[in-house]
């Protein structure tokens, strides 16, 4: 049976690019974790802006839901379509060009479906460095970066994406094509549309191109991993060394001795520093852009006034590169750990720094009376004020079990979250997963604020529905 629409989306792409067969589908019907799988009426693959418009305008004629889709890696289902089947998942993965580098500016223009990896190398053969750092830069893209306003491991130095993002290329869900590829650090014209389409997970356009910003290359970097004994001697060691080392400090991530425990049961083959457990730990990253010796300096010179001032301070300064990465894959290995150990309830939630000794105490608290033995798997970017906080059934628990309080333990942590002036969502977005969340702890007249943008862009409500609102 001939299908209208399909026709007029083959003519525009080429009948290889729309996949409409449940094989061909298949791919990028699932979300990450492969917790969903919805159903979609095709695949569409445009390979440029022109193409993608045309498909928008498609769409919009046939009032035709649109999900855009890069990497497929976001963890609240945003990328998925849902069940219906009604609508098409439009991936920017063909659009992966870099347009132009500008040294001298400091900038690069890239495709929307460049991957991440492929900008931080690009950057690094001109010499300088596109900061934006996730353990999914190889799969995620510049695109799916901006749209859910990624953070990651150096945001305490250089920001998230949005910080990292000069200008955009948009296609309109009327299918329009507006090109704010400005790449001006001072531009105050007026309402920062760059700054509405950043986050917005695909709601109010198709983001097909963008002009990042570009950092000089450090010339040294040092790490170093400090047993602590509570979330408190963390917060004095994160001001400390915000102190002594002001924009070199590049990273501050704290991780539970559960993490480390879960990383050396899952893990063996990794060394772990330290003889005796402390319940927490902080992972330190310093950069200089003098020398290696100048931040070897910095952070010696900084800690070991720390260690002087606080006896239960225990530090591990590796003394070569290949011993710092081995730092670093303990942290990165706490999310495999976790999945290896079973399953457990996640949040992904930030707070005022200040406010994190606070309600790591009083949220285990309320957790210990409500569910009596669960375990904390906490561990994430401190220095943002950034907690993945998840809550994991007693030892010897049966997960699925547990996992049936899910909205009660979720209530507990985000009440708590909202009480400390936190949010529920620091770096994965809102997606089809927290809808829910969002509406409760989101101000109504902020809610109704977000929802006239979204009317005003977006009035046949065409492009990602069911995502955020
Ligand atoms: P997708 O998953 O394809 O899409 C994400 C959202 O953006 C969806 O709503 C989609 O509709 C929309 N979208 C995608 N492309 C476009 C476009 N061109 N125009 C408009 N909308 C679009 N996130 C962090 O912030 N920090 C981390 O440290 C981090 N670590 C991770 C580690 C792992 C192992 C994994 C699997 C994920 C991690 N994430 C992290 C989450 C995820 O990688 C990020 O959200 C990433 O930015 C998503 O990029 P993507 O290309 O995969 O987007």
């Amino acid at each position: 049976m001939s299908d209208s629409f399909l026709d007029t989306c083959c003519a525009i792409v080429g009948d290889g690019h729309v996949l409409a067969d449940v094989a061909g589908m298949e791919p990028f019907l699932t979300d990450w974790r492969g917790r969903f799988t919805g159903r979609a009426r095709a695949v569409l693959r445009p390979g440029s802006v022109e193409e993608v418009a045309a498909l928008v305008r498609a769409c919009a004629a046939a009032q035709v839901p649109i999900v855009p889709q890069g990497g497929r890696t976001g963890l609240v289902l945003g990328s998925v379509p849902d069940a219906s089947g009604e609508a098409v998942v439009l991936s920017l993965a063909r659009l992966n060009r870099i347009r132009a580098v500008d040294p001298a500016n400091r900038t690069m223009t890239v495709d929307a479906g460049c991957l991440l990896q492929q900008v931080q190398e690009t950057a690094a053969v001109h010499g300088c460095l596109f900061p934006l750092s996730l353990a999914s830069e190889g799969s995620c893209t510049i695109g799916g970066n901006l749209s859910t306003n990624a953070g990651g491991t150096a945001v305490l130095r250089y920001g998230n994406a949005r910080d990292l993002c000069l200008g955009l290329e948009v296609v309109t869900p009327s299918g329009e094509v507006w090109d704010g590829l400005r790449g001006l650090r001072k531009d105050n014209t007026g309402y920062s549309l760059r700054d509405l389409f950043v986050g917005a997970e695909g709601t109010l356009g198709v983001i097909t191109a963008a002009v990042l910003k570009l950092y000089p290359q450090p010339r040294g970097s040092a790490t170093a991993l400090v047993a602590l004994a509570s979330p408190e001697a963390a917060l004095g060691l994160l001001s400390r060394l915000q102190d002594e080392c002001g924009a070199g400090l590049t990273a501050f991530e704290l991780v539970s001795d559960l993490c480390m425990q879960l990383v050396a049961r899952h893990f063996p083959a990794l060394p772990q520093p330290f003889r005796a457990p402390s319940p927490y730990y902080a992972l330190v990253d310093v950069e200089s852009s003098e020398s290696q010796e100048h931040a070897t300096q910095l952070l010696e010179h900084s800690l070991g006034a720390a260690l002087a001032e606080d006896a239960s301070l225990e530090a591990v300064v590796p003394s070569s590169v290949g011993q710092a990465r081995d730092l670093w894959r303990l942290r990165e290995h706490i999310p495999l750990a976790q999945a290896a150990e079973g399953k457990n309830i996640k949040h992904d939630i930030s707070l005022p720094v200040s406010l994190i000794p606070a309600f790591i105490r009083d949220t285990a608290a309320e957790l210990q009376l409500g569910f009596p033995g669960c375990q904390l798997v906490c561990f994430g970017h401190l220095g943002d004020g950034n907690l993945h906080f998840n809550v994991a059934p007693p030892p010897g628990g049966v997960d699925e079990d547990f996992l049936v309080h899910q909205h009660a333990v979720n209530r507990i942590v985000h009440d708590s979250v909202a009480a400390h002036g936190g949010s529920i969502s620091a770096e994965h977005g809102i997606g089809a997963l927290k809808r829910g969340e969002l509406e409760r702890y989101k101000p109504p007249v902020e809610l109704d604020m977000m929802r006239a943008i979204k009317a005003a862009l977006d009035p046949l409500g065409i492009m990602n529905p069911g995502k955020i609102l």
